[in-house]
């Protein structure tokens, strides 16, 4: 197989157009048996992220995408949105470092932490990240201190009456009726706020939810506008799905956001909008393969057991990544995750089936209940949709390992992206048709004066290194 180099650990194989992700992870598996490997391991579809930047720019064109970094922090993640022209929404010094590593100009990252350590805020001055949220007095009073020149978002509670994933109206925003109070304090210490941010929630379930918020966030902008603010920037933060198949669809959201803004923040009243995806971005490219370590054949019911009847058994299997490591979304996402086998056996009859983690806890299960053939050990099972708010919280505890990543995207998408990729392979050989993309900022096009297009940073020879 094809692949190139992007970066020091981060190999990029290259397969052709189209080619189903089952295929994908059964090649892995061979590979894996064949070198007598049984680890658990994700495979990143880096073409997914990119088609994900595509499918933003086209229908939320007013809308300037800032990653949250977050989210999922992997780097040659960071660094392909970086060469899209993505921007970053970071929350501490950390995030703020990695991506002006990759070359990201200061204007395209946002401080989008509400409640910041004072050393952070005097890493942003330095860094000159000016932009960066607030929700209370006392945050003002640190700004002022440490950045009293930073460019202040006030960061609102939207209406609450949606359904979400992961709330988080419970810790940050300020209520809109709070807002003339906070914003006058801002004028008497001589800070400058530039406009309006509010977060839905992780995984909204109502696309009305978008819609409600920029409204409330018009009226904060009018008592803004009132009290003498020159304001001329909206964040409508994260919340977009992740993946299909989900409570709602990204066009559906896309298309309720976009009658909000140009009711609300028509092209004339010249606001930039920036939006904050974490999980819209990653979620669908990564998935994980986890190997059944250890297995268990159970009673179902402990009457028919005692009556020594016969009864259909249950079976419980242990995998090498659990609620400790991947799957901590179940805890804190609250994610709902969904197994297949890698190589389903034919016609085989179903058992109540339950799949444990590999650590010595009794909080480790990942399913309750499924329905499953009889599995070995040494067999695989497959997890889509594993990019959000997975790898970035896992641990390593009882001493369990982390899956071992592998990146992969579709040939015409990669070349179509690093033109020297082409190079190495001799002409004429690129088959198909080359889909949709530009590499550069996209939203360029939007009218920003004051946005600097992003430089082309970042393709790399072998030695090129994340950190250097
Ligand atoms: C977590 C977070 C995001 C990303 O949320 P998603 O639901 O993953 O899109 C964006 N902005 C802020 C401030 C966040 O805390």
């Amino acid at each position: 197989m094809r692949s190139y180099n992007f970066g020091k650990g981060c190999k990029v194989e290259l397969h052709g157009h189209g080619k189903p992700i089952m295929e994908i992870v059964q090649e892995k598996v061979a590979e894996m048996e064949l070198k007598h490997k049984e680890d658990a391991f994700y495979l990143a579809d880096l073409g997914d992220v990119v088609k994900k930047y595509e499918k933003w720019s086209e229908l939320l064109p007013r809308v300037e995408p800032f990653y949250a970094v977050k989210c999922n922090p992997d780097l040659p993640v960071l660094k392909l949105l970086a060469h899209l022209g993505a921007g970053f929404d970071c929350a501490s010094k950390d995030e703020i470092a990695k991506v002006l590593k990759f070359g990201v100009p200061t204007s395209k990252i946002i401080y989008a932490n509400p409640c910041k350590q004072n050393a952070f805020i005097r890493y942003a001055a330095k860094q000159d990240v000016q932009m960066m949220t607030f929700d209370n007095e006392a945050e003002l009073y640190k700004v002022k201190a440490a950045f009293p020149n930073a460019r202040l978002v006030l960061r609102i509670l939207p209406p609450a009456n949606f359904k979400v994933q992961c709330e988080l109206g419970n810790k940050f925003g300020c209520h809109p009726k709070d807002a003339r109070a906070l914003l006058m304090k801002a004028l008497e210490l001589d800070l400058n706020v530039i406009g309006i941010s509010f977060h839905c929630g992780s995984g909204v379930g109502e696309a009305a939810a978008f819609s409600a918020a920029v409204e409330a966030s018009a009226e904060v902008f009018d008592i803004g506008q009132s009290l003498g603010f020159d304001f001329d920037l909206l964040d409508i933060g994260g919340g977009f799905p992740g993946h299909a198949g989900g409570a709602i669809s990204f066009e559906e959201v896309a298309e309720v956001l976009n009658d909000a803004l140009n009711k609300y923040f028509p092209p004339k009243r010249n606001v930039r909008i920036i939006g904050e995806p974490g999980r819209y971005f990653v979620s669908s490219a990564f998935n994980l393969t986890v190997s059944i370590i250890a297995k268990r054949m159970v009673a179902t019911d402990a009457k028919a057991v005692a009556l020594e009847r016969s009864e259909e058994p249950a079976f419980m299997y242990y995998v090498n990544d659990g609620v400790y490591g991947s799957f901590n979304c179940l805890l804190y996402d609250h994610a709902k995750v969904e197994a297949s086998l890698v190589n389903a056996p034919v016609n085989a009859m179903e058992f109540r089936t339950s799949i444990w983690g590999p650590t010595c806890d009794g909080l480790d299960q990942i399913l309750k209940e499924v329905r499953l053939p009889e599995l070995c050990v040494g067999d695989y099972l497959n997890f889509p949709n594993m990019g959000a708010y997975t790898v970035a919280a896992g641990t390593t505890f009882n001493g369990m390992p982390r899956p071992e990543m592998f990146y992969h995207c579709s040939e015409n998408v990669w070349c179509h992206l690093f033109p020297d990729a082409l190079k190495a392979k001799g002409p004429g050989r690129l088959t198909g048709k080359i889909p949709f993309l530009k590499a550069g900022h996209d939203l360029d096009k939007v009218e920003h004066e004051r946005v600097p297009p992003s430089p082309v940073v970042l393709l790399d020879a072998d030695e090129d290194a994340f950190f250097n």
